[in-house]
């Protein structure tokens, strides 16, 4: 693992050459443990490491944290005790560097207490920083997605082959269901297991709660963990019974606007064009006004991060670049559907992690 942080170290400090930052300053989230290998507590004690763009990079880590700490010849360890303030220490590192960026996720306190100790200093978010990088994976990482893209599979095929009961079950039991078939399937986390059945299901991000599944509705089950560090992402849409004609018209629909989103996602596309492919496609079929998010998302150490591929963001896609397509059209009161794949851009087109069926599938269970 060394050789890939010194890699990844040598690529953030030409990054911070490239933006014009003196320091970074990583605490919680995904940047930390992808650059230094050490995933920080969410804790009222601050861990913060600290690289300077040209210096040596040091970790300030409560002194009772210190033990998981792995020794890295990339960066010096300095532990702090119960009434040292980390804060100034951090401070100190930083020195007369007055360009900063820090970790998205930092805790407020931090930043407002750093702001007091580092006057005068100008600040962006980390993923100003890392979040290209982050974006476009080593083959170990797409290996690793694909892993984890292959247990999501495997649940979502117990799904369409009718092995998780729906029919008079809640739509909690069901998500909780999921929620062992991906541990059982090799996932370590759950991070989601959306259920939204009838009604709920037109709620993209519905809470799956205690709604009892009917017959000849349709199910969006939308569910994802994390498996040896990297996340899975997976919606199919079920009914349980015949969908009526407005549904399985929209459902067709959506089909095809996956698949043209999907076969967009080439190297050298900007990611606004590959939302715009799938967005083209439901609009021209009369249900724009019901397609109410992005088309996707990247994918990665976290559920969603960079490259979005979403109306706004212009970034060209490049071969590593893993996301999500997954567009869905929403019915509030009635119905929802979406379809959803992992895919990765590779110099032969896109390659999609999962291969269970979109084909409109009807259970009796
Ligand atoms: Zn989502
Ligand atoms: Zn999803
Ligand atoms: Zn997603």
């Amino acid at each position: 693992m060394t050789g890939v942080r010194e890699n990844r170290f040598g690529r953030v400090r030409a990054r911070m050459q490239e933006v014009g930052v003196e320091a970074l300053l990583l605490s919680l989230g995904a940047d930390l443990p992808w650059l230094s290998g050490y995933d920080a507590m969410p804790l009222e004690r601050l861990t913060m490491l600290v690289v300077p763009a040209d210096g040596r990079a040091t970790l300030v880590v409560p002194r009772l944290e210190a033990p998981r700490v792995e020794e890295d010849p990339a960066f010096t360890v300095r532990p702090w005790e119960e009434g040292d303030d980390p804060v100034a220490i951090v401070a100190g590192l930083v020195g007369s560097r007055r360009s900063l960026a820090v970790s998205d996720r930092t805790w407020a306190t931090f930043v407002i207490a750093l702001q007091g100790a580092i006057p005068g200093a100008s600040w962006i978010p980390s993923s100003g920083v890392v979040g290209p990088l982050r974006a476009v994976k080593e083959p170990a990482e797409i290996e690793a997605l694909a892993a984890a893209s292959a247990g999501a599979d495997r649940v979502a095929a117990q799904l369409l082959s009718g092995d998780i009961p729906l029919i008079g079950r809640t739509e909690r039991e069901v998500s909780d269901d999921i929620s062992r078939r991906l541990i059982a399937e090799g996932h370590q986390k759950v991070n989601f297991a959306i259920v939204g059945s009838g009604p709920n299901a037109a709620s993209p991000h519905h809470h799956p709660a205690g709604r009892v599944i009917g017959r000849r509705e349709s199910v969006v089950c939308d569910f994802g963990g994390t498996m040896g560090g990297y996340c899975s992402d997976i919606t199919r849409t079920v009914w349980t019974g015949p969908p009526d004609e407005e549904e399985v018209e929209a459902y067709s629909l959506l089909q095809h606007a996956q698949a043209v989103g999907v076969a967009a996602a080439r190297v050298g596309v900007r990611c606004c064009d590959v939302d715009g492919a799938t967005r083209e496609v439901i609009e021209a079929g009369g249900l724009g006004r019901a397609f109410i998010h992005r088309t996707g998302h990247g994918i990665g150490l976290e559920e969603h991060e960079d490259p979005y591929i979403s109306p706004a963001n212009r970034e060209v896609m490049v071969p590593g670049h893993a996301f999500s397509v997954e567009p869905g059209v929403y019915f509030a009161g009635r119905f929802g559907i979406r379809i959803e794949d992992i895919v990765v851009a590779t110099e032969h087109g896109p390659r999609v992690l999962n291969s269970v069926s979109h084909d409109l599938t009807v259970l009796d269970v």
